[in-house]
């Protein structure tokens, strides 16, 4: 498929070239179970890649009005394609924030249904959720010392907005951490992450999230590939980039080139 009209990066205004074209409903769970969630090809769709930072946008998906994504990602099959959503994911941060902090007041920002707070409420925390697309009422009148975003980031179009929203949230002495798995600088072939079925449409390099956090005067550092704090002051930052990280999810065992095979 030839593009021939020019995309501007949203992060750093660079131009973006499209790197890969991917199967609209082709979802994470794809490359860990080693065959297809949802059966029915509904047709392809760019990813765009900045020549500059690297960030990378399903933009035809992520200007889909709201309706669409709740027709054809974020229905009642939506779980197939990320099953540790509903349980084993929040169950694993849970006990991970316990180990790694004190019970303070948090936020988990875009946090579902709700259990990750709930499982930190019976920890000792004051936890509350706070998610848009579950229709969770308006947003928070108070600021909570850690705002939480897991695997939230690669979901949404507006990066300056959702980081700009998150850090009014947070206290002025309190820190962000989030999750998203970074890519590489250029992509070369597929992957597994970059899948729409999941509703997964922006992907950050390392360059892309440091701009965006320096542009919104948040200091950052990244305990892994996977996951990230952000704050106002580097003093903030500095009580937590010690503390033990976590995986959030495994490397897959298939790649999805002539359709499925096992890695070797
Ligand atoms: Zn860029």
């Amino acid at each position: 498929m030839k593009h021939k009209h020019t995309v501007i990066c949203h992060v750093c205004g660079g131009v973006a070239v499209v790197c890969l074209e991917k199967e609209i409903n082709v979802s994470c769970g794809d490359y860990f179970d080693g065959c297809r969630k949802y059966s029915k090809d509904i047709g392809s769709t760019p990813l765009w890649e900045c020549t500059q930072c690297g960030f990378a946008s399903f933009k035809e998906v992520a200007d889909w009005h709201e309706d669409r994504f709740r027709a054809d990602i974020y229905n009642n099959d939506y779980y197939l394609g990320d099953r540790p959503f509903l349980e084993e994911r929040p169950k694993k941060l849970a006990a991970w924030l316990t180990a790694a902090l004190s019970p303070c007041s948090l936020l988990d920002y875009g946090g579902g249904n709700g259990q990750l707070a709930r499982l930190l409420t019976s920890q000792g925390f004051e936890a509350a959720c706070y998610d848009p697309f579950y229709g969770g009422g308006g947003l928070p009148q108070i600021s909570s010392e850690v705002v939480t975003a897991f695997e939230v980031v690669e979901h949404v179009p507006d990066q300056y907005s959702l980081f700009r929203e998150m850090a009014s949230l947070c206290r002025r002495d309190g820190v962000i951490i989030f999750s998203t798995l970074l890519k590489t600088m250029h992509l070369k072939d597929d992957w597994w992450y970059a899948s729409p079925r999941n509703g997964h449409i922006s992907f950050h390099t390392k360059k892309s999230i440091n701009l965006l956090l320096s542009r919104l005067s948040l200091h950052h550092h990244s305990l892994s590939r996977e996951i990230h704090l952000a704050a106002f002051t580097k003093e903030s930052l500095m009580r937590l980039i010690n503390i033990k990280t976590i995986s959030i999810s495994a490397d897959p065992l298939f790649h999805f080139t002539d359709r499925w095979s096992a890695l070797k």
